[in-house]
């Protein structure tokens, strides 16, 4: 395991999916949770806190909340991709206005490209994500193995 490069992590049949949509956006996730509640209640639920409360109010559907996003809920949720908990993500984060929690937001979408997870941006990925084979199966994603980097760095440290 030290010697890879890269280690595979699942994603289970059941995904672990983070629900995030800024203010301007939050009517869309909404809505397009509510078309797709059956689907999503097949999963694991979860999101910043206002998002998530919105979305259980307007579904039924337990989404667990975790901080507003500028009150550290974006960094929660890629705490939580770092740790394996998080594995899906739908992020509708609004092009046209300005957040105060900008660099959160970019450290958040930077995790979980690390950590090769999927992520929608808008609708119609979410839409073709939703859709994909890969919702009902096993699937393994690459991630570089910190182990052998952290190795490799104390090696040339020393
Ligand atoms: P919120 O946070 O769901 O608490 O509004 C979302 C965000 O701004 O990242």
């Amino acid at each position: 395991m030290l010697k890879e490069n890269y280690v595979s992590f699942e994603i289970g049949k059941t995904k672990k999916i983070a629900l995030v949509a800024h203010d301007g956006k939050k009517k869309e996730l909404v809505e397009w949770c509510d078309r797709n509640k059956e689907e999503l209640s097949k999963h694991f639920l979860c999101g910043t806190g206002t998002t998530a409360r919105l979305i259980t109010e307007r579904t039924g559907l337990p989404v667990k909340g975790y901080n507003s996003g500028p009150l550290g809920g974006d960094q929660q949720i890629g705490a939580k991709i770092v740790e394996g908990q998080i594995d899906f993500m739908i992020f509708l984060w609004d092009p046209l206005e300005a957040q105060p929690h900008d660099p959160d937001v970019k450290a958040l979408l930077r995790i979980a490209v690390v950590y090769d997870i999927p992520i929608a941006n808008n609708l119609a990925t979410a839409d073709f994500m939703l859709h994909s084979q890969y919702m009902g199966e096993v699937y393994s994603r690459k991630v570089e193995n910190f182990n052998k980097t952290i190795q490799d760095r104390v090696e040339k440290m020393k």
